[in-house]
Formats: structure tokens, C-alpha cells, sequence
């Protein structure tokens, strides 16, 4: 079988597509809003194929959704208990998808500019989407000074020294990973930092945030002085003289922390571009960015405005920076995706976490008895604010955790909703929607929200969830079955850069909800499980419907945008090791943006 539609916009979108600088690489300005697709020509002959992809393991997902219960839809390719790939080729061209199917008939689509790939077996699925990621932030952080594996803090100073070279004297020289544990009783002085810089503030976090070791410019900008009292929870070691000594612990770190100047422009796009690319190399082709500034949105505009994003970011405005809130509020959605950014959707944050007993709750915490967490205007929560984004037409993605927390959201959303009925509010989105009570899972039966969950937060969070909130809400936690059955549509995120963000490792978690090591043996309330094809689809198909696009992103179909991921394994083969998934090949737009082997043949040629 295959499938082959041209479009009726062909030639703008080729005109277009030339005029752009030819950066390999980068999401280049996307095309016009365009017809439905039932109304384009069969008419393969007008559609330049740029490339094609044979000799592989193809998922389309263009077979209907599976069951709230996980059972795959009739017209699956799913028979005795075992998927099968629905195409084995896919051609690509002006960015599009433009023929699926088999290899002796996509292959014959063939002209003399196609490039054509054999991927030897290798598995291709819809391009991957992170639904929950803070990647600027894991940029700042790959932008730091790598200490990991530092054996002594003389290393620690002389990749220090290497970065320092290249940094404006009195500008920051940021560095993180040295071990809090294993340096437990090394003596880390300002004195030490200071002979070696005396001209930068130098500041080095621990691996686990939980140590700093600064310089005397660092603590001087930082306001640590001898008066400076320990903060609550912290720390600042001194010398016998009561005099900072350049290290501190615990909360003590983000006093330092909070003395880092907002980045620059320059440093803004770096960061993105260097999480942008991380994610690229894991086999992303978009991400949900989970509440950004206006700095930061304002670098990730002029990157799209100059095609340099590696991959499409779907950008959620923070309602804690007023600034971006006054201006996004006047401007209105940006869901023109041009240059791959797209910014409709406002993120607000309602409660606090489960680990630090921050989550609001309808009952006292099992382990700190009178304890009912934080939320709402005590925790920041702007309700004005967040109404009004949402009135502006802004998609909204609350953060909520604990059962009152999400209740609440879910009653805020609601009446909002009543008192504005405009069509962008109503895939409104809890981000985490962690722990909810039995009443407020069923109260939503119309499919109209979405959970936007971390499987890798179950796994991580489980050893400690049931001590904190007892079994009987633990049932209710990180209910994806459940949710499922009571109508609630799913996206599948990391949020990173707190957790791994592997896709193999969220599989393995969604699968299975045991940790990257199998445990607890069984899965942790594995009734709540899901099966891989849903697992696969809240990274892609409810992702993007997450993102109002599912009508050209998310199935790999004729007309459909050209994002792809080609994976080592198939993770629709129950004997395929999940936590051991590899990308080979990610295609944004039609461009390879990750091409793993190039990589290891460049590895090879360097040596
Ligand atoms: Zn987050």
C-alpha cells in the first residue's frame, strides 16, 4: 500500500524553502497555514522528493487511538498480542511527508536529486515530543564549567582555568559537579579559588546543589560577609576568625545562587541552543518548554527569526514573570510556528512538590501530622494573571501535585472556562496532575483537559510517596490508567533537566513503573500502567494534540510535517530492551538535525 498526496502549495513552500540560508540543522521558516488535506490532488508528480527512507521498521500510528484500556484499536497492525510495522519506506520533501508505504513503491518515487538511505531495520516513529522540559535551564547547565568525576579540587581548578581563559575578567565563571559526598571533609577555600582567579567571581556547585564553593569576589557579590547569618537550613563555613571560608551547605546555596546575574542575550540563546541540541541528540524533533521568562523568550524569537533552532519548542509563558504576562496578554497568541517557536500557552504554578511536603493536600501529610502543604496566592499562584492569559486566548499548564492542589486547579480552570468560552482554553493542561482524590478523576468526564505526566516521576518519587501521603492516596497517585478511563487526555514529558530524559528510560517507566533498574519487582501499583502503544503516543500523537498541531505532526501520513525519529530497537517488540534505546536519526521539517551514524564515523576519523 502506499499513500501519496501532493500539495496544492507546492510551489510556494519549494520557493520558500530555497530562499533560506541552507543551515544544516535548523528548523528553517515554516510554511503558511495550509489547506485541509482532503482537499489536495493526488499528484505525486509535483512533489519534489528530497529523501527517502527504505529497509525499515515503520510505525505510521495512522490506525485509530487504543481503548482507554490499552487495547489497540481494530484497525491496529496488532494480531496474536504482537504489533508489525504498517510501512517499511517514507519519502520526504519541502519539509512534508510525501509518500508512506512499502520500498518498491515509495522507492520509485526516486529522482536524481533524492537522497536515498537504507536504515537496515532501524525503527522510525513520529518525531518524539518532550511535553514537559525546562531546556534552557539544562542549557545553563551543560554552559557550566563540568566538574563531574574532579578527582581532588586541583583538577576541579584546572578545568576551571580552561573555561576562565575565554571570559571577560570580572565577568561569572560558573562551574557544577564536584562530589558533596566525597569531598564531605575536603577543605574548599575562597583563599584557594582567589590565588588562581583574582579577577573573576568564581562560583562551583556541588553535583547535587546541596554544596557552593566560591571565590571572595563571588562571596563579596553575593553579600556572604562576616555579619551574614546562616539562612534557615544552611550553612556558610568559616574560618577561625568567624570569616566566610568559601564554602557553604544546604540552603546556604542559594545565596550564591540568587548573586548570578540574568544571562545576556548572548548567553539566553546559548542556553537554548545547547539544551536544543541535547534533546535533537536524544531523538526529540520538539519540546514543551514549561514556563519561560521574557528574556529567554525573547532569544528564542530571534533564533527563530534566524533558523537556528535545531528543534521545533512549543513555549509556555511564565505567569510569574509580570513582565512577560503584561506583554503576551496585549500581544496574544503566537501560533504561527514560524522559524519552529511557538508561544500560545501561559504556565502557572499552583503548589509545592511531594518531596519537600510542599503539595497541597485535602488531608494532614502521613508523615508531618497538621502539615497540609502550600498553594495558591500563598504560593505565588496569580489567579488574575493566569485568567487573564488564558482570556487572551493562552493555553494554560498549571502545576499541580497534591489532591486539594489539583482539585482547585481543576475549579479554576473550570470557571474560567464558563465565563470564557473561546476555543483556545479548551485543551487547557494540569502539568504533573500527580496525586488526585477518586472524586476529582471521575468529575471530568468530557475529555476537554489534559494531564501532562512524567512517568519518570512515579519511579523516582515511589520509595518515598506512600511515607509521605499513606497508601490509601498513593492509590490515586500518578494514576495514567485511571486518568485514561475517566477521560483524560495524556502528554508524556521528563521535566527535565531534574530527571533523565531518555525516551527508552520514559517507556521503561510508563511500561513498566519500575525504576531503570527494575524495581520494585512487579512495577509500583502497576494496575496504572501503560501499554506501549499509549506510552509511544503521549510522546508523540497526544503530545501534539497537547499542542494544537495533531492535524500535521504526531502520525507519519502524506501532507503531514516531515519530523521523525529513527530508533536502534523496536519498542513495539516485547522483546526489546526499552532502557536500551538508542536514536540513530532525527528529522525536523525534512532535515536530519541528528544523524548518529555521521557522529560515530566522525568519532572514528578523529581518532
Ligand atoms: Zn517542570
Amino acid at each position: 500500500m502506499i499513500q501519496v498526496r501532493a500539495r496544492l502549495v507546492v510551489g510556494a513552500v519549494t520557493a520558500l524553502a530555497t530562499a533560506l540560508p541552507a543551515q544544516r540543522g535548523a528548523v528553517c521558516a515554516l510554511t503558511p497555514p495550509r489547506a485541509p488535506a482532503d482537499t489536495w490532488p493526488m499528484d505525486a508528480r509535483r512533489d519534489p522528493v528530497e529523501m527517502i527512507l527504505h529497509n525499515a521498521r515503520i510505525y505510521t500510528l495512522q490506525w485509530g487511538e487504543p481503548r482507554w484500556n490499552g487495547d489497540p484499536a481494530p484497525s491496529a497492525p496488532f494480531a496474536n498480542g504482537r504489533w508489525q510495522p504498517d510501512a517499511t519506506a517514507i519519502a520526504l520533501g519541502g519539509q512534508r511527508i510525501v509518500a508512506v508505504g512499502s520500498d518498491s513503491a515509495v522507492l520509485a518515487l526516486r529522482t536524481a536529486g533524492t537522497v536515498v538511505r537504507d536504515l537496515r531495520g532501524a525503527t522510525v516513529l513520529p518525531g518524539l515530543v518532550d511535553a514537559h522540559t525546562h531546556v534552557a535551564e539544562l542549557g545553563a547547565s551543560l554552559a557550566r564549567v563540568d566538574l563531574v568525576g574532579a578527582r581532588s579540587p586541583a583538577e576541579a581548578m584546572a578545568r576551571v582555568a580552561r573555561a576562565a581563559r575565554t571570559i571577560p575578567p570580572g565577568t561569572w565563571v560558573l562551574g557544577q559537579g564536584w562530589d558533596e559526598g566525597a569531598w564531605a571533609d575536603t577543605l574548599l577555600t575562597a583563599r584557594m579559588l582567589s590565588a588562581r582567579f583574582p579577577r573573576h567571581p568564581v562560583y562551583l556547585r556541588g553535583l547535587h546543589g546541596f554544596g557552593g564553593w566560591a571565590n571572595a569576589m563571588a562571596l563579596a557579590r553575593a553579600g556572604i560577609r562576616r555579619e551574614t547569618p546562616d539562612p534557615t537550613g544552611g550553612v556558610i563555613d568559616r574560618d577561625a576568625s568567624g570569616a566566610p571560608s568559601g564554602r557553604v551547605r544546604n540552603r546556604a546555596v542559594k545565596l550564591l545562587d540568587d548573586a548570578i546575574p540574568a544571562p545576556t542575550r548572548a548567553q539566553a540563546e546559548s542556553h537554548w541552543l545547547l539544551g536544543l541540541r541535547a534533546l535533537a541528540n536524544a531523538g526529540y524533533t520538539t519540546v514543551h518548554e514549561a514556563g519561560v521568562d521574557q528574556a529567554h523568550l525573547d532569544a528564542l524569537r530571534a533564533l527563530a527569526s534566524r533558523c537556528a533552532l535545531p528543534i521545533r519548542v512549543y513555549a509556555m509563558v511564565s505567569t510569574r514573570d509580570s513582565a512577560a504576562v503584561r506583554e503576551w496578554v496585549a500581544r496574544g497568541p503566537d501560533s504561527s510556528g514560524a522559524g519552529g517557536a511557538t508561544i500560545r500557552a501561559a504556565k502557572a504554578y499552583y503548589d509545592g512538590a511531594l518531596g519537600s511536603r510542599g503539595a497541597r493536600l485535602f488531608a494532614e501529610y502521613a508523615d508531618l501530622p497538621g502539615h497540609l502543604g502550600v498553594a495558591g496566592a500563598a504560593y505565588g499562584f496569580d489567579s488574575a494573571a493566569v485568567a487573564s492569559m488564558m482570556r487572551s486566548g493562552f493555553q494554560v499548564g498549571i502545576h499541580a501535585i497534591g489532591d486539594a492542589g489539583n482539585q482547585e486547579v481543576l475549579d479554576f480552570i473550570r470557571d474560567v472556562q464558563r465565563t470564557t468560552p473561546r476555543a483556545a482554553t479548551r485543551r487547557d493542561r494540569i502539568e504533573h496532575a500527580q496525586v488526585m482524590a477518586p472524586a476529582s478523576i471521575t468529575s471530568r468526564r468530557d475529555g476537554a483537559l489534559i494531564a501532562s505526566m512524567q512517568p519518570v516521576h512515579a519511579v523516582e518519587d515511589a520509595p518515598w510517596v506512600t511515607q509521605r501521603i499513606g497508601p490509601l492516596r498513593a492509590k490515586g497517585a500518578y494514576a495514567w490508567r485511571t486518568l485514561r478511563q475517566h477521560g483524560f487526555a495524556l502528554a508524556l514529558g521528563s521535566d527535565l533537566p531534574g530527571s533523565g530524559f531518555g525516551i527508552g528510560y520514559g517507556l521503561h517507566a510508563a511500561t513498566t513503573r519500575t525504576d531503570s533498574l527494575g524495581r520494585p519487582a512487579g512495577g509500583w501499583f502497576p494496575e496504572e500502567r501503560l501499554r506501549i502503544e499509549e506510552a509511544i503516543r503521549g510522546y508523540t500523537t497526544w503530545a501534539q494534540r497537547a499542542a494544537f498541531v495533531e492535524t500535521r505532526r504526531g502520525m507519519i501520513a502524506p501532507g503531514y510535517d516531515a519530523d521523525l525519529t529513527v530508533l536502534d530497537g523496536d519498542p513495539f517488540d516485547s522483546t526489546t530492551t526499552l532502557m536500551r534505546l538508542a536514536p540513530r536519526l532525527t528529522i525536523v521539517g525534512g532535515r536530519v538535525v541528528f544523524d548518529g551514524a555521521r557522529n560515530a564515523r566522525d568519532a572514528r576519523s578523529r581518532r
